[in-house]
């Protein structure tokens, strides 16, 4: 069979709250469709009945995705259009889809992808933090150590960070936020985008922390937060005596170890040190 007969995979982006925010095209690539792949079919089919589409709905989730991705191409491959859904959102980003959409584009498929919503994109346009930069971290890890670990690694970055976060979490992860990067980065909580209760909390990481832990309705809910990036940090800024034992501890030891240890020794800030390093590598 000649590719030209092949099918479609649509990446069709739903609602996060709103169900205005579903598109015109998105509608009508669904209302069209063959069949739809949809992280939990009980929970799309309510969308579909609201929509009004008598949907052919079947499971792909994470614990599948690799079984049902061999199922999908087969029926693309013999002319099938096919639209893949999540439960919420814009597929793919911290849900599943990735496996399908390579294996897809690996087998010489057409993969046609849906603008529509996606709440970090929501999140960071409303945040009135820097966009120009910006890096998409999904959620931290859920073990206190890991979630951490994490924190640190991006703690100097320059760049605005974006994390998804649960309600279950949000008071330990705003702990960790204070302890690995300290208190004075601006941070913006938004919440419930899109629906009845949505609400952006801004401020310093202390003072979004302050006002979480006042009002346990902060707690609640659907979250992003967003995390202004590290400040620029120039070389005038350090004592040259620290960067150069830096430079030459680097020769032998990890950075991370050498700037701790040049930091200790001429009484110079840890982060400070370790980021320069990067930015002096990264030019
Ligand atoms: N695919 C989705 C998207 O495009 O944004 C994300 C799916 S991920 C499993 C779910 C997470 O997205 C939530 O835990 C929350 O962090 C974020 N989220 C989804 N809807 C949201 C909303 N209405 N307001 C704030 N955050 C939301």
């Amino acid at each position: 069979m000649s590719t030209e007969t092949f099918g479609c995979l649509y990446i069709v982006p739903t609602p996060i709250g709103n169900l205005a925010d579903m598109t015109e095209r998105s509608i009508q690539i669904l209302r069209s469709c063959d069949a739809i792949a949809a992280e939990d079919t009980r929970h799309s089919g309510q969308l579909m009945q609201h929509l009004g589409i008598r949907a052919n709905l079947f499971a792909l989730h994470e614990h599948n995705e690799r079984q049902r991705a061999e199922q999908v191409i087969e029926r693309l491959q013999k002319g099938e259009t096919i639209a893949l859904i999540s439960d919420a959102g814009t597929p793919l980003i911290s849900d599943p889809g990735y496996v399908l959409v390579q294996q897809c584009r690996q087998a010489g498929l057409k993969v046609v992808a849906l603008p529509g919503a996606c709440a970090f994109v929501t999140a960071l346009s409303g945040a009135g933090l820097p966009t120009d930069r910006f890096s998409f971290e999904g959620f931290l890890p859920a073990k206190p150590q890991q979630r951490r670990k994490r924190l640190e690694q991006v703690a100097t970055d320059t760049r605005t960070l974006v994390f998804y976060e649960s309600p279950h979490r949000i008071v330990d992860t705003l702990a960790d936020m204070v302890t690995t990067i300290g208190t004075e980065r601006l941070l913006v909580l938004a919440r419930e985008l899109t629906k009845q209760f949505e609400t952006y909390l801004s401020g310093t990481i202390a003072e979004v922390q302050q006002q979480v832990l006042s009002d346990s309705n902060q707690q609640r809910g659907e979250m992003v937060l967003i995390l202004g990036g590290a400040p620029e940090v120039e070389a005038d800024d350090v004592n040259p005596a620290a960067l150069k034992t830096l430079n030459l501890l680097r020769k032998e030891l990890p950075l991370k170890k050498a700037a701790a240890l040049a930091a200790e020794i001429h009484g110079a800030r840890k982060n400070t040190l370790y980021q320069l390093a990067l930015e002096q590598d990264n030019q």
